[in-house]
This record gives structure tokens, C-alpha cells and sequence, in this order.
């Protein structure tokens, strides 16, 4: 297998073990189901890679998707962009024009699991790779070994940083992002400028406290990133736990399943509603201190 520097082979050596998914069996609790359907998931995920050539699945993605893919030669990382596509296929949802496999050390992303693309130019990506992606990447994060993402998404979710434990989590809020802006694209010649209002934090104490519970901490943080994480959730949980192929019908069930201030929400968000979101939550146009420079970078993670 071809392997440049800081790409290490997948070893395929990471199963999460019987005994850990004895243990969640056990348990009886929501969070502990989830999050034996999301290791059932990734061991199905992780023995189905082991025969899997990246530059077969990047051809596929791009005749079938017309996705142009940069999988870094990872056939897990290929797997799971292929499971990612075929879940917003099916559930109709837009798909990224580009799919890559980076390592955004050296740049301000360098600690996100991923990031999407909402405009081409972008300094920080620029200065690290010496080019612009086009709007509309999906850039998965070289420096994390996903070998370990079972255990990685238990973390975030434990500390409610995240909204779900699953594997897959990271791809699809990804694929989220880039699925908003191309909803937002339909209704605005200026859509990058609507993503670019919905990532104003959110101010509003109730609002926030109400996002942490409903959604996640990371959730709670702005239009834009309540979105990826609620449509996350709803995605995730509507996965078949060995096929990892979404059921429509459920998905739509647990769409119409939230209460009416998410319910409204989601849709004022998904549609760049700005109005309908101040309306809702009070939301303060002018936030910026040093606790909010996260803005000033154009990309999503
Ligand atoms: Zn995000």
C-alpha cells in the first residue's frame, strides 16, 4: 500500500471489542443503545474497509455523485464517505462537490474534526496547502486516527459537546453544512453572506440553555451550528445499525417528533429565516468579543 509521510496505514486492529458491546447491551438506557448501534455500526464499517480500495470508491463517488475525492489512500476514511453520500442520497439531501482526507495541522482548524467549505477563498487553508478548495468541501481531519472514532465520539458526546456518539457523526454534520448552504443557494444570489449571519452566536440565555438540552453544547452556539447538529441527530437515528442506510420514514417521524421552538427553528434556520430567528429567540445582531474570534475565519467545522 502506497503511504506518504503522515498518513500511517490503517491497521485494522480496532474493533471495538465483544466485551465492551456486551457491556452496552446490559445497559439499559437511550445513550447506551445509541451507542452500541453506533460501535455495531463501525465494526461492520471497519471489516467491510479491509477490502476496500480508495481509488475504486473515489471513482464510484465521482460517477455516481460527481463528487471529486481526495481520500489520502485511507480505505476507512473512503468507506465512510461512501456510507456519508449514500445516507444523503437516499434521504434526498444535496451532496459536497469535493471530499478530502487533510491534516489541518498548522492551521487555525487544526483541533476540528472536519470542516466544509462555504466559500472558496479561505486564508488559513491557503496558507496551510498553498491552494483554495471550492466551496463545498468536505475536508475530513488527517491528524485524528479515526481507527479511534468510537471512542472519540463517546468523549464528545458524554460531555454533551456533541449531539450523537455515532461514527459517522463528523461526516455528516459536514455534509450538513455544505446540504444548508446549497438549500440557501436555491433562495439567495448572496447565500454565502446568509451561512456567514447564521453563524452569529446565539445571546439569548433561554435560547441557549434550551439548544444544550434539545441539541448539544457545540449545538447551542448558532443558527448554523444548530442545524448540523439537530439534522445530524435526526440522521443518525434513523440508520439501520448494521446497514448504516438511513429509513426515510423514520426520519421524517423524528423530524415532525421535535417540539414547536425546535420545529420552527430548524426551519427558520434551514431557510436563512434571520427575522424569523431574531423573532424566535431574541437573537442580538452585533456579538463580538474575544470569546467570538472564532468568526473570523470563513469555514464551517
Ligand atoms: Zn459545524
Amino acid at each position: 500500500m502506497k503511504v506518504n509521510n503522515n498518513n500511517k496505514p490503517v491497521s485494522f486492529k480496532g474493533l471495538v471489542p465483544a466485551l465492551v458491546l456486551k457491556e452496552l447491551a446490559k445497559q439499559n438506557t437511550i445513550e447506551a443503545r445509541k451507542l452500541l448501534n453506533s460501535c455495531r455500526g463501525f465494526n461492520a464499517a471497519y471489516r467491510g474497509a479491509q477490502t476496500v480500495n480508495p481509488d475504486k470508491i473515489a471513482r464510484e463517488m465521482q460517477e455516481k455523485f460527481h463528487i471529486n475525492c481526495d481520500f489520502g489512500n485511507n480505505p476507512l476514511i473512503a468507506s465512510f464517505f461512501a456510507l456519508t453520500a449514500n445516507i444523503f442520497h437516499k434521504l434526498g439531501f444535496a451532496k459536497p462537490t469535493n471530499a478530502f482526507f487533510k491534516d489541518l495541522r498548522g492551521s487555525s482548524y487544526f483541533n476540528a474534526l472536519g470542516l466544509c467549505t462555504i466559500q472558496k477563498n479561505d486564508a488559513e487553508l491557503f496558507r496551510r496547502f498553498g491552494m483554495n478548495f471550492p466551496a463545498g468541501s468536505v475536508i475530513i481531519n488527517k491528524a485524528y486516527n479515526w481507527e479511534n472514532i468510537p471512542y472519540i465520539m463517546k468523549e464528545q458526546k458524554s460531555i454533551n459537546h456533541l449531539s450523537t456518539s455515532h461514527f459517522l457523526s463528523t461526516f455528516i454534520h459536514e455534509f450538513v453544512h455544505n446540504a444548508h448552504l446549497e438549500n440557501l443557494k436555491k433562495k439567495y444570489s448572496n447565500a454565502a453572506d446568509v451561512m456567514q449571519s447564521l453563524r452569529t452566536r446565539f445571546t439569548n440565555y433561554d435560547t441557549i440553555y434550551t439548544l444544550e438540552k434539545e441539541t448539544s453544547r457545540y449545538g447551542s452556539t448558532s443558527p448554523c451550528e444548530m442545524i448540523a447538529e439537530e439534522m445530524t441527530e435526526l440522521i443518525v437515528d434513523s440508520l439501520d445499525p448494521e446497514t448504516i442506510r438511513p429509513n426515510e420514514m423514520i426520519f421524517k417521524l423524528l423530524r415532525k417528533r421535535e417540539p414547536n421552538f425546535m420545529d420552527k427553528l430548524i426551519d427558520a434556520s434551514w431557510n436563512g429565516n434571520l427575522q424569523e430567528i431574531n423573532r424566535l429567540v431574541n437573537l442580538k445582531a452585533r456579538v463580538s468579543n474575544i470569546m467570538y474570534n472564532r468568526n473570523r475565519y470563513n469555514n464551517l467545522y
